[in-house]
């Protein structure tokens, strides 16, 4: 059976953690800054940092159409953060330029959960994974003020959600790969790898 390839989206943000807990699952990482690497991926990850400077940056490389094309295409994600925040239907208080993929039917605020606690941890339970809770960081996080039909709500947090599943694709307002634990992205590759029927390592 071939193996899933799994790109990071590396035009900012936090990429190397994402490489380490994707190859840490026994997963293949590669990094994505071009068409042609994102041509050679199968899923791909969008990881955390600033969404405006990534969405400037889809642009000046080239990336946008590329990237809208395959995700029309079915193309899995995990999306971090940032990342959560290009993929989503609709953005608050972000750039009246930037881009907003509408991949998940969610509505997110930037930096949401305000200036006071602009990073915080939390256990969460996040319910395709079981009891055990996850300690989830939030970092200047997006808060996802509604999801839509189209989103399921597999973790909250106070009244809100903080990850959403749709389909192939996992969005998240905190960031896995700053744990040391690896279910998350374990999550990820078996449901990419169900989805494009390949295996996940
Ligand atoms: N606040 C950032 C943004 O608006 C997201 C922060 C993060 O990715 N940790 O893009």
């Amino acid at each position: 059976m071939t193996i899933l390839r799994v790109g990071v989206l590396a035009l900012q943000g936090d990429v190397q953690e994402h490489l380490l807990a994707v190859r840490g699952c026994g997963a293949e990482a590669s990094t994505v800054r071009t068409p042609d690497e994102l041509e050679r991926v199968d899923a791909l990850i969008l990881p955390g940092g600033e969404s405006t400077t990534m969405s400037r940056l889809l642009q000046v490389f080239d990336l946008e159409m590329p990237l809208r094309d395959r995700l029309a295409g079915g193309m899995p994600t995990l999306s971090t953060c940032a990342g959560l925040i290009l993929l989503s239907r609709e953005v608050l208080d972000g750039r009246p330029d930037q881009i907003a993929l509408g991949i998940l039917d969610v509505s997110v605020r930037r930096n949401g959960y305000g200036r006071q606690v602009e990073s915080f941890e939390a256990d969460i339970a996040i319910a395709p994974l079981g009891v055990a809770p996850f300690r989830a960081v939030f970092i200047r996080a997006p808060l996802i003020e509604e999801a839509g039909p189209d989103a399921e709500v597999i973790a909250s947090f106070g009244d809100n959600p903080v990850a959403v599943a749709q389909g192939p694709h996992i969005g998240l307002c905190f960031h896995p790969e700053m744990t040391d634990d690896l279910r998350v992205h374990q999550l990820f590759l078996e449901r990419a790898a169900a989805a494009l029927e390949v295996s996940a390592a």
